[in-house]
């Protein structure tokens, strides 16, 4: 790049940073850079234009437009020129505007007189502020050097608007991350919480954009990047196995490395910014590149990149992760992802978890469900919105976050919550009560566990016992393989805590959705549909048996109960019960004590299972419908797809009818049956559940209140006979006459 260009550059940077030190108000500061930019780069006319709302971009300043358009020209995203570069966060640059596709002339701003454009985006960190624009009458395209110069202003603006260097009157000079926000996103946990945001990793501020002695600036950035880099190599040289982490390594090590990302960060400091002002502007990029790429290899890197990019900020502006802040009372935490250690560290004390990305299956939410705390995933933004301490509102169950709520929605949710309060109370009364319903049929109510933290349920929630210890969950919150001992000890310990209370240990249900990270991923076209649970457990015996040696020392010689995920027929049943009679042989080969008495059943998850002979019935000795899988087979809908998974209702008749099937020859052979999947835990499906003869559900520990209320309101008799009649008319689900039965009984 020439000489001339950079100090030209540097010298409009010096500028920019006085009009920010200037005591003047945000629209002055604005009409200033307007003009500077414009005289620095030779232009007639530099325009800014902000967002006013999500959707419109007014513009806010210009040097060489008719002063008149101010705040009165507004375009709608993707409107015309300035529209697409907001859009689209891409540069456009013309020598012929009115003749470029999609060009929109606004008469109030005389720009007709100007032909070549050149607009660049003004974004931090992939959020999108506005559009810098300028204009000349001579017909040229601009060169790269001026894009490029164009765009250094850009990033210092978005900076300053950050800072609140603009704030003014009208809607696009509002302060930023003061304004309610309602922000959207999905379910994780349901449940409503307000509290004050707690912000995982807080974000770095840069308020040094601009510097004078690019040499110093140079060695800054050279010093912080070997720092960098040695950190990496230290966390490589001490990293376990774990290839996922070591994936992570080695691409921080590839990037710390990478002489385009060092020099572009060079070219940046040549041109005036400051070394920390440069890594935010690589970073800036590389976050609006994330949004558009859709391949999930590519966005992890990017990702690598942008947890760099933080490290390095954090070397340069000396900003530890220790800010100073301190936790609220009421902390709502909110972080790009999470892991299950990390979360299971902060505990009980979050009042909700909001999440820029995971998963309904994702680590995150199985931790945040056995801890009940209300989780929001996949919320776009919610990172660079929130600041700490902000208020908020979590509305797990609709899967919306309402950012610094007004008084209205907080008083709307206060009721809410108020009532969720109430019912709490109401269930603590029936805690120690059988669910007896008005017919006189008792169901038995036991919860699903899976972690050391849910054990405490046991006895809040009133649970009969754990229906389904999901062992796998010991495995997933790990970084590395449990090792048998450790595993003997979290068995015990689950064992001490149940008590009397019996407990049906699950053996491992890996694959598809639930992917040890330790483990070489499988690249499988259909996941569920594939290599998973029980068919890893017989294909690969050695971690099967491992567990199952853990289980029978746990239990010290008392009785244990063992269930086996995913069977799809009698033979695979058969083949895993031979590996618990060999486990039982090795053991007392050891010279270990046995348990007295081994039970041992399967889930039913596959419609296969549900037709296996009369033989297999008999022979097993109980069976628990696993109906999140089972229902996804049976409509052929992908539980982990939002485009699908609520498509069918539990409720229809051709499930309903099926289950009841199930219900009809478990009965016919005495084969004790439970159901375990998440409509157990659903009120109106779980009374349909037991309508249909059902007497043991195992669900969910918060929903064991909710469910027994219901249960002891009804009559079982009278709702089968709902449910035949709407079979007998032909209805698709028997939900809307269930509903209205309910509604009838009170
Ligand atoms: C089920 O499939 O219903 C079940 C209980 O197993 P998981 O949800 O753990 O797959
Ligand atoms: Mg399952």
């Amino acid at each position: 790049m020439a000489d001339g260009l950079e100090s030209e550059s540097r010298k409009l940077l010096g500028r920019l940073r006085d009009t920010m030190a200037e005591d003047a108000a945000g629209q002055a500061r604005l009409d200033k850079i307007t003009h500077l930019t414009a005289d620095s780069m030779g232009t007639e006319v530099c325009s800014i234009y902000l967002f006013r709302d999500e959707e419109t971009l007014e513009l806010c300043a210009t040097e060489g437009l008719k002063k008149e358009a101010v705040h009165q020209t507004r375009m709608r995203l993707g409107e015309g020129l300035v529209g697409r570069v907001a859009r689209t966060g891409k540069v456009v640059n013309t020598a012929d505007a009115p003749s470029a596709r999609g060009f929109r002339y606004m008469p109030e701003t005389g720009e007709e007189i100007y032909s070549s454009f050149l607009g660049v985006p003004i974004q931090r960190l992939g959020e999108k502020l506005g559009v810098l624009v300028v204009q000349t009458k001579v017909k040229r395209e601009f060169t790269s050097d001026e894009v490029y110069a164009l765009e250094v202003v850009a990033m210092v603006l978005a900076e300053m608007t950050e800072l609140g260097a603009f704030v003014g009157e009208g809607a696009a000079l509002t302060a930023r991350h003061t304004q309610p926000a309602m922000l959207r996103g999905g379910t994780g946990q349901e449940g409503t919480a307000e509290g004050h945001i707690w912000l995982h990793e807080p974000r770095v501020v840069v308020t040094n954009l601009v510097a004078d002695d690019p040499v110093r600036e140079l060695e800054r950035l050279g010093a912080a990047i070997e720092r960098l880099r040695v950190g990496v190599d230290e966390m490589l040289a001490g990293a376990s196995a774990d290839a996922e982490q070591l994936e992570v390594l080695e691409a921080y090590r590839m990037f710390a490395n990478s002489k385009g990302w060092r020099r572009r960060m060079e070219e940046d400091i040549a041109r005036g910014l400051s070394a920390e002002a440069a890594v935010e502007k690589e970073q800036s990029q590389a976050r609006a590149r994330m949004a558009q790429v859709s391949d999930n290899y590519l966005r992890e890197r990017l990702h690598d990149l942008d947890d760099l990019s933080n490290r390095l900020l954090r070397i340069l502006t000396g900003q530890g992760s220790e800010t100073g802040a301190t936790l609220p009372a009421d902390p709502i935490l909110v972080a790009r992802n999470i892991g299950p250690g990390e979360l299971l560290d902060y505990g009980r004390q979050l009042r909700g978890i909001i999440l820029e990305e995971g998963s309904v299956g994702s680590h995150a939410a199985i931790v945040a469900r056995a801890l009940a705390i209300p989780l929001v995933i996949n919320v776009a933004r919610i990172t660079t919105e929130a600041l700490n301490g902000d208020h908020v509102i979590v509305d797990g169950d609709q899967g919306v976050v309402h950012l610094r709520p007004d008084d209205t929605i907080v008083s709307a949710f206060r009721d809410k919550i108020a009532m969720q309060a109430q019912a709490q109370e109401r269930y603590a009364s029936i805690r120690g009560k059988p669910a007896i319903t008005t017919c006189g049929k008792r169901v038995e109510l036991h919860m699903n566990a899976g972690l050391l933290a849910d054990l405490p349920s046991l006895t809040n929630s009133g649970a009969e016992g754990v229906g389904l210890f999901r062992t796998e969950l010991q495995f997933l919150v790990r970084n590395k393989m449990p090792r048998r001992t450790e595993l003997v000890a979290v068995y015990k310990r689950v064992l001490a805590a149940a008590g009397e209370r019996p407990v049906v240990f699950r053996t491992l249900d890996i694959g598809s959705d639930k992917v040890l990270p330790y483990m070489k991923p499988t690249d499988e076209p259909n996941p569920a549909l594939g290599w998973r649970a029980i068919r890893v457990g017989l294909d690969r015996p050695g971690v099967m048996r491992m567990q199952l040696q853990a289980l029978l020392r746990a239990t010290e010689g008392r009785p244990l109960t063992l269930m086996f995920p995913f069977v799809a027929q009698y033979d695979e049943f058969r083949a895993a019960r031979a590996e618990v009679d060999k486990a039982v042989a090795i053991e007392r080969k050891l010279g270990h004590v046995v348990p007295e008495k081994i039970t041992v059943g399967t889930m039913l998850e596959t419609p296969s299972l549900a037709y296996a002979s009369k033989k297999f019935f008999e022979d097993v000795e109980f069976i628990s419908i696993g109906g999140n899988d089972l229902k996804q087979f049976f409509f052929a809908a992908d539980r982990e797809n939002e485009r699908v998974r609520r498509r069918y209702d539990t409720l229809n008749v051709s499930f309903l009818t099926f289950l009841e099937e199930i219900v009809k020859r478990c009965e016919s052979t005495g084969t004790p049956l439970s159901f375990c999947g998440e409509d157990a835990g659903r009120p109106i499906e779980a009374v349909c559940l037991a309508a249909i003869g059902l007497r043991r559900l195992s669900m969910r520990p918060a929903s064991i209140g909710p469910v027994k209320s219901l249960l002891m309101r009804t009559n079982l008799d009278a709702l089968y006979q709902v449910i035949c009649d709407a079979r007998e008319r032909g209805d698709q689900s028997v939900r809307e006459h269930v509903m209205e039965f309910m509604r009838w009984q009170g």
